[in-house]
């Protein structure tokens, strides 16, 4: 009895992970050379550094993340400060201010003015209660004080780069699960975390050893074209590199992104709308040690990175920007950069700037309502990915959530 698994990003690999972890036998097959999807590092060799395709941003209450880590034996492979800290910097006014949470699950720490954003009330952060009581058609501008500071300089970065969707638009009902169990949770849960050294080294190589020192085969260049039914179940998958046939009680789980997975199953709802993330990375006269990131508003730029001396700058919601040409882009963004990093007026140096145009689906309330469950139409088909209905945003954390879930219905329907 084995599980054929298509798709190598993250929701392929944790529902290996898992599967293997149960005992049963994995393939898994990725169209690409190299597993990770959405979410790995590579060499750039315009830069002559090694980057990740966008900066990943985890928080340190997500569960799943850290059972995922814990099965692949890295757990120690994301950092961060030490406590819940979020320093911000208004492009437009150049004023700094930094969000510290505190620790315990009732935040005294509202009632501190160096803690919070500047100009807001104890009583802004207590109304955003509301998104406990959310409709799934509400939008997250929809629920909070779009006029208050406390939205300007901290729910709408922080949405956007939750949902990737801009806050007129963005499903209300996702943000929830996320503040609860991490903000609703004190300062150890909610705080800023980022791959130590990559993406692969943190979320993918890790898993493709813990996968492959446990005898189960990766096949990778291997595209999925079509599924083969006979009998009321799936009978074989056609691979552009041939057909493989399935043996009673072997079982398949599609973890391909929801387009690939439309092709595959004609008639299956998903998402159909995606939004863009643009990150532009920058080679530094020298390395900053000391910084690591760094909310931004009032600009183009939302988030900074730095990692040695490359500066990586993400914009989410991107869709308009991404049209631009990338050297239009790289001028923006660098100029936020050296404002961010008091460079001066450097000239742009070495750079990449790397448009995902179908980052992650739309999560507008309209478009949540198209995420399909993990079991199919076909007894030993399911479905994996962040589009799936996890309940949870389209993030590292729903995605491998999404994996467990995969990996025990398939266990819990072939007892
Ligand atoms: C730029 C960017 C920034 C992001 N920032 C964050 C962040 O800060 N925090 C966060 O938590 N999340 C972030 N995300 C989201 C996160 O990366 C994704 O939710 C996650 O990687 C999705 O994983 P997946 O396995 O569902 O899909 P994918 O990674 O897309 O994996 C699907 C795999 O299926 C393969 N495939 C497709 N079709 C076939 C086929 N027919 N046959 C075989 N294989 C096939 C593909 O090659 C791919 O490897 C970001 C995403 C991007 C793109």
């Amino acid at each position: 009895m084995a599980t054929h698994i298509i798709g190598g990003g993250l929701a392929g690999l944790s529902t290996a992970v898992n599967l293997i972890r149960a005992g049963r036998g994995v393939h898994l097959y990725d169209s690409a050379g190299h597993c990770g999807g959405r979410c790995r590092s590579y060499f750039d060799s315009g830069l002559d550094r090694r980057i990740d395709n966008g900066n990943h941003l985890v928080l340190s209450g997500n569960r799943a993340v850290e059972e995922y880590l814990g099965h692949i034996d890295a757990p120690g492979e994301l950092t961060g400060p030490d406590g819940a800290v979020y320093p911000f910097l208004d492009l437009a006014t150049g004023g700094r201010w930094i969000v510290e949470m505190g620790a315990g699950r009732i935040p005294w720490w509202i009632f501190s003015t160096a803690r919070r954003v500047p100009g807001s009330t104890p009583w802004d952060y207590l109304a955003a209660l509301r998104l406990a009581w959310v409709s799934e058609n509400d939008t997250v501008a929809g629920c909070l004080d779009t006029s208050s500071p406390l939205f300007e300089k901290f729910w709408e970065p922080l949405a956007v780069g939750i949902l990737n969707t801009s806050t007129d638009e963005g499903a209300a009902a996702l943000l929830w699960p996320v503040i609860r169990e991490t903000f609703g949770r004190g300062a150890a849960a909610c705080r800023p975390l980022i791959a130590r050294v990559g993406l692969s080294e943190t979320f993918i190589d890790p898993a493709v050893d813990f996968i492959t020192a446990n005898g189960a085969e990766i096949h990778l260049n291997t595209r999925l074209r079509a599924l083969a039914m006979n009998g009321g179940r799936v009978s074989a998958l056609e691979f552009n590199t041939g057909p493989v046939a399935l043996s009673d009680g072997d079982s398949v789980v599609l973890a391909v992104p929801p387009v690939a997975a439309a092709g595959l199953l004609p008639g299956l709802e998903t998402p159909t709308q995606h939004r863009a993330i643009v990150n532009g990375h920058f080679r530094l006269p020298h390395s900053t040690e000391d910084l690591s990131f760094l909310g931004l508003v009032g600009g183009t730029a939302q988030w900074l990175f730095v990692r040695g001396d490359v500066a990586s700058v993400t914009v989410s919601a991107a869709d308009a920007l991404a049209e631009q040409s990338s050297d239009n882009i790289a001028r923006i963004l660098w100029g936020e950069v050296c404002l961010a990093l008091d460079l001066g007026d450097l000239e742009l140096p070495a750079h990449r700037i790397v448009k995902e145009k179908r980052a992650t689906f739309a999560q507008t309330p309209e478009q949540v309502k198209r995420r399909a469950g993990v079991r199919t139409e076909w007894p030993n088909l399911f479905l994996a990915g962040d589009w799936t209905d996890t309940g949870l945003p389209a993030t590292i954390e729903g995605t491998v959530h999404s994996g467990r879930t995969a990996s025990e219905t398939v266990l819990i329907s072939s007892r």
